[in-house]
């Protein structure tokens, strides 16, 4: 698929450095897909954020759930209670961030750029975005933690990372 007849970009230059992953990197072959560490996180689809290594985890180790903003919805409670009972889950952490851009701009804001950069109406769309960070995440760990399908024995943590320092902040 290296045709240059649409004017999008094509994926050449990620399948090349994919086929050198395969042959350098890879590891993880013939894993079983167990979270190996025990671990799950929640966290946003954020390019500053690395899930794994900010914890000292790697490929192998733990469950990723990303979206915007680090939100636990109900597509996010779907995977926590199928990493608790069939992937070895144990602790859960919830790790929204700062500077986030689901935090800083309202509903309408985003919508007004979105419509911008798209060349049309966007108000229809919907961003979820959150107005107290805290406050959704105290809902958001009260909702793992409150779910019939996640038993007590999991430990379920509400973290605030700091996309300046690399720290994580525990606040649930
Ligand atoms: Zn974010």
């Amino acid at each position: 698929m290296s045709e240059s007849s649409t004017t999008a970009q094509g994926f050449d230059d990620l399948v090349e450095a994919n086929k050198r992953y395969a042959e350098t990197e890879f590891s993880t072959g013939g894993f079983d897909g167990i979270a190996h560490a025990g671990v799950a996180i929640v966290t946003c689809m954020d390019s500053r954020i690395d899930p794994l290594r900010l914890v000292g985890l790697k490929p192998g180790d733990a469950k990723i759930f990303r979206n915007p903003g680090g939100r636990v919805t109900s597509n996010a409670l779907e995977a926590l209670v199928l990493g608790v009972h069939l992937l070895g889950v144990k602790r859960i952490l919830i790790v929204p961030h700062t500077r986030c851009a689901m935090a800083a701009n309202t509903e309408q804001e985003l919508r007004a750029r979105i419509g911008e950069s798209a060349g049309q109406d966007a108000s229809w769309q919907a961003f979820h975005v959150v107005t107290d960070q805290r406050a959704a995440l105290g809902a958001d760990v009260a909702a793992v933690r409150s779910h019939p399908l996640v038993p007590d024995s999991v430990a379920v943590g509400g973290f605030l990372y700091d996309v300046d320092s690399g720290l994580l902040d525990q606040l649930f």
